[in-house]
């Protein structure tokens, strides 16, 4: 038999797996205005209704060589990439909080910040119907991680909304034109929330630092004179800095302070 600790490691991917293909539907449904709930999964191109049997996360994708098992049209690679990342992130806070309150509130946060991540790249706009919710819920991080206080919460909220509302303002009146979505503003409050202002500033700094080089990156390969000003979003790049700094935010901080 294998050791107990592997046994939970293995369950833990598998139930972050099957809580990403919950994410899924989210994703694609919420933006949509649609029950996330109901109806079951169905193929989008044929209609038919998905069995569990050929809805098993990743596994299914494989066995049926990323093609509808009845009409055979291709399915998203989006679908198991979405439920390897959760997985991931379940196996990862097991390793690194075990089976403790706070790694159930972080893994409820970071599948959070997927769902807002993805909705974000696919449409631009992170709905009010999680991050409201979000600062509300994730505001009880004093209660389920043992170095969250209250106050901090308080501030993380505060730091959250106000950086980039006052951000938002300033690009407003110089430029005439929305810069910044009130999205991001919402988004980065319940960062605060989840993590406090130390996650906030970290967050806003990495993901500012991820957002330039994916801007670059975005803009490299046209070459050409013209200024492409295609939106790219902020949420994403936010989300990824929030999750590293709840996994190795306190490391960072310190080599960074050494190393000034
Ligand atoms: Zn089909």
């Amino acid at each position: 038999m294998f050791p107990p600790s592997i046994f939970i490691a293995v369950m833990s991917f598998v139930f972050g797996a099957c809580i990403g293909s919950f994410l899924n539907v989210v994703i694609y449904r919420m933006p949509k205005g649609q029950s996330i709930v109901s109806p079951p999964s169905h193929c989008p191109a044929c209609n038919h209704a998905i069995p569990f049997y050929f809805n098993l996360p990743i596994i299914s994708f494989l066995v049926l060589k990323g093609k509808c098992g009845f009409c055979k049209a291709p399915i998203s690679i989006r679908y198991p990439l979405v439920e390897l990342i959760t997985g991931l992130l379940a196996l990862g806070i097991f390793f690194k909080f075990g089976l403790t309150p706070a790694a159930l509130f972080y893994f409820i946060f970071g599948a959070v910040l997927i769902a807002v991540s993805f909705i974000d790249l696919d449409h631009q706009i992170i709905p009010d119907k999680l991050s409201l919710p979000g600062i509300i819920i994730f505001s009880t991080s004093c209660l389920f991680v043992p170095q969250m206080r209250f106050i901090s919460v308080m501030w993380g909220v505060l730091a959250g909304g106000g950086i980039l509302y006052l951000v938002a303002l300033f690009y407003y009146l110089i430029r005439k034109h929305q810069g910044m979505g009130g999205g991001d503003i919402k988004l980065l409050a319940m960062i605060g929330a989840a993590t406090g202002v130390k996650g906030v500033f970290f967050t806003l700094f990495t993901g500012s630092v991820f957002g330039t080089l994916g801007g670059l990156a975005a803009m490299a390969p046209s070459g050409k004179s013209e200024k492409r000003q295609a939106k790219i979003p902020f949420g994403p790049f936010l989300s990824i800095g929030a999750i590293l700094y709840v996994f190795w935010g306190e490391p960072i901080i310190q080599w960074y302070i050494n190393f000034l």
